[in-house]
């Protein structure tokens, strides 16, 4: 784990170069991204803002090592992970990066307990009770470890998927809308959650949002129109943020 941040000591958690992204082939070929460069400083909370198919999703997938760029790099530290095979990047990925999607994606048959501990049993890891029981505890759902899904609400099955993906410490932390199925109130607990991650943890944390208010939680935002970073904001504030999104048509 340590072998990257010893290498670079830039303080940089991941970074892309030049990256495009495209799908399909010929006449029905689209360009998600056409060129993005971005660089993630370690420790702080960036928001992805764009209007509807700008690349805000390709660009966090490709980041997150869960797509392949059709062309530029992807860096974790000091490796470029665009690069490794298959088997190679899973792993990785495993240790190093976790993902919240705006659906929660768990599994509605297992408890919350195994659906924290199943990205470690897919990889052919013992499940470590005291982890897990760590995990739920930072998202406030001490005593629910035997519930379903099923049995939570919207913002508590959301906090399930953020233990899932904290499960494992990763250094990175990417989500996509993760408050976009939730009321705003319950949204702004989980920003707090994610905010609460960078500040007393130190991690890094990359987050898709539609809302301007939620985006205020972040450091710094960037701004995607057709496939590029179009604008950079530091510290925005909710207003700054509408008015400029506004502005390309998001
Ligand atoms: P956003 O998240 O900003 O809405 P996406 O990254 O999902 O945008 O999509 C960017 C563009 O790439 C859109 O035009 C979208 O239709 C296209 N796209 C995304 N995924 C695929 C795919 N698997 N196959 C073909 N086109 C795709
Ligand atoms: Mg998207």
């Amino acid at each position: 784990m340590a072998e990257t941040t010893t290498k670079t000591g830039t303080g940089i958690a991941a970074r892309a170069e030049d990256l495009h992204r495209e799908y399909g082939r010929g006449a029905a070929d689209v360009h998600a991204l056409r060129g993005v460069s971005v660089a993630l400083a370690a420790g702080t909370f960036t928001a992805v803002m764009g209007p509807s198919g700008s690349g805000k999703t390709t660009l966090l997938h490709c980041l997150a090592g869960m797509d392949r760029p059709t062309r530029g790099s992807v860096w974790w530290g000091g490796t470029e992970i665009s690069r490794l095979p298959e088997r190679r990047l899973a792993e990785l990925r495993r240790d190093r990066v976790g993902f919240v999607f705006q659906a929660f994606n768990l599994m509605p048959a297992m408890t919350v307990a195994q659906n924290v501990e199943l990205p470690g049993r897919l990889a052919g890891k013992r499940p470590d009770r005291d982890r897990v029981t760590v995990a739920l505890d930072r998202v406030g759902l001490t005593g629910r470890a035997r519930h379903r899904p099923g049995q939570l609400s919207g913002g508590q099955q959301q906090r399930v998927a953020i233990a899932r993906a904290l499960v494992s410490r990763p250094e990175v932390l990417f989500a996509d809308e993760p408050t976009g199925a939730l009321d705003r109130t319950t949204g702004h607990e989980i920003l707090a959650l994610l905010r609460a991650g960078v500040d007393r943890d130190g991690r890094t944390c990359v987050m898709v949002t539609h809302d301007p208010v939620a985006a205020g939680y972040a450091d710094r935002v960037l701004l995607l129109a057709d496939g590029l970073v179009v604008d950079e904001l530091v510290r925005p504030s909710a207003a700054q943020v509408g008015e400029r999104l506004s502005r390309l048509g998001g």
